[in-house]
């Protein structure tokens, strides 16, 4: 039997309503709509359901029915992704996990918790801070635990902490047909196996559900410095961002931001900042470390012709910059009215990120499109907000688009560092993994033949 792409039987409804209970089944016209898209431009594709999943039953019930009737199955975080990751493109039900949002266990002998999938990241970290701890990877969005492991998420700290996939321990997860997985182990090492919690880590759903998850955490530092280098050309800017990572130092975050992020967000969040290629910096460490730390960095961007380093920002200014630097997105979507957007995530190796911001700017002014470049450049990962208006402009943004990733390829990076494939680049999948691509589809179909989980995503549709 194929894959059900028309709408639920009022009978499939009514048997989902009767294995998880009425009230869990939503086919409310408006939180349809709220489930019909993320936050990234790839249109809008309502489910034909919601199921509000409040326990692991409930989404083994739900999996089981959906793989016996051939229903996709999209599960559901935040919705906060930019490719389309827990968009309904064939409708089927949207598994919404956010009322599964407990912290199950917190184990601070060990820098360990243990969640359910809904709990999102700043609420968990607010319970950490209590014990002194606290779990790195920060999306810069209201995200749960849930989506930011299955899209291998990183954000701002990573270059310094690392991205998702360094903290996941064990995983519970449903597979399609229903049957409950529980894999890794709590030890801080393991070489038992192959390692199927990071197969699990980045699959944006489409292999598994996740009811359970065990993460390593971080002590929270003692100092913290914030910083703001701005400099006259984005080429400088980017090469003290190779020359800050290549001395050694470890900031907490080294972001870009090209000079219309700094306008967008100048006028989105009432700042002053100097409308210049500009790098926030963070450190966090012990004192002595931190200042020898914000030392070297000045002097490295003063090498490279910065014109105004503040560096020692008090904790309220410190809190403002973030604050914006989280809002930029928004930010550059308030500057372009009426415009939608191809955001670029590629990553390259360190050595060539200023060749890649570079060529990417470039091709923003060939094609005379206009949006900001940012990015976790201390990772040399960064993206470009590709605006567009009309159709003629849409090609555009497209070929930009293609122009970058395959840049990145070709200089040894990857099309996405942390936002995921979704539906957004797929067309580079192949291009990326070579013969790699067909295994990892070899491997969705083994734990779902029947392509109910997620479809179209990741890999084309059948
Ligand atoms: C303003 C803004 C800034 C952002 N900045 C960053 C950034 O700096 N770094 C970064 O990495 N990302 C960033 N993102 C992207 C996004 O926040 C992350 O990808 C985040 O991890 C998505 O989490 P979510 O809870 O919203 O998941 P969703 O968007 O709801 O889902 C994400 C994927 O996970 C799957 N999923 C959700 N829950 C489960 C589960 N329990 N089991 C299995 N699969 C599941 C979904 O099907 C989907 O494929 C940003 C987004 C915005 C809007």
């Amino acid at each position: 039997m194929a894959l059900t792409m028309r709408a639920l039987t009022e009978s499939q409804l009514q048997a989902l309503r009767e294995r998880v209970g009425p009230q869990k089944v939503s086919r409310n016209e408006s939180e349809l709509w709220v489930h019909a898209r993320d936050e990234g431009g790839h249109g809008e594709h309502p489910p034909d359901c919601i199921v509000y999943a409040e326990s692991r039953d409930d989404v083994v019930q739900v999996l089981k029915f959906c793989h016996h009737e051939r229903i996709p199955v999209v599960p559901w975080g935040a919705g906060t992704s930019l490719e389309a990751n827990p968009v309904a493109l064939y409708g089927g039900v949207c598994l919404d996990l956010s009322r599964m949002n407990r912290v199950v266990e917190i184990r601070p002998e060990d820098f360990q918790v243990t969640v359910e999938p809904g709990v999102v990241h700043y609420d968990l970290n607010k319970q950490l801070s209590r014990y002194g701890l606290f779990f790195p990877p920060d999306p810069g969005a209201p995200a749960t635990i849930g989506g930011i492991v299955a899209n291998n998420a990183a954000g701002i700290q990573a270059v310094k902490y690392g991205s998702v996939k360094h903290y996941v321990l064990q995983l519970e997860v449903v597979l399609a047909h229903g049957e409950v997985l529980r894999l890794g182990s709590r030890a801080m090492r393991s070489s038992s196996g192959y390692d199927l919690v990071h197969l699990f880590v980045g699959s944006e759903g489409t292999l598994g559900v996740f009811t359970e998850i065990t993460l390593k955490l971080v002590g929270i530092p003692p100092e913290v410095s914030a910083a703001t280098a701005s400099f006259p050309r984005l080429e400088k800017a980017t090469q003290a961002v190779v020359e800050i990572v290549q001395a050694g130092l470890s900031p907490a975050a080294l972001e870009l931001m090209d000079p219309v992020t700094v306008r967008d967000i100048n006028a989105f969040k009432g700042l002053e900042l100097p409308e210049m290629p500009t790098l926030f910096l963070e450190f966090r460490g012990n004192g002595p470390e931190v200042a020898e730390d914000v030392r070297l960095a000045q002097e490295i961007c003063e090498g490279n012709g910065c014109v105004s380093y503040q560096s020692v920002l008090g904790r309220e200014e410190r809190d403002r910059l973030w604050e914006a630097r989280h809002h930029a997105y928004y930010a550059s979507a308030a500057a372009n009215p009426g415009k939608r957007a191809i955001v670029t995530d590629v990553a390259v190796p360190i050595s060539k990120f200023p060749e890649m911001v570079e060529f990417s700017r470039q091709k923003l002014e060939e094609f005379g499109l206009g949006g900001p470049i940012l990015g976790h450049a201390g990772d040399g990962n960064f993206h470009v907000g590709i605006f567009y208006g009309d159709e003629e402009e849409r090609a555009k943004a497209h070929q930009v688009n293609e122009a970058i990733v395959l840049k990145a390829l070709e200089l040894g990076g990857t099309a996405t560092g942390e936002h995921g494939v979704g539906v957004g680049k797929i067309a580079f999948m192949e291009r990326e993994h070579g013969a790699g691509y067909r295994w990892m589809h070899q491997i969705k179909k083994l734990f779902d033949p029947h392509g109910i989980l997620n479809p179209g995503k990741i890999f084309p549709p059948e």
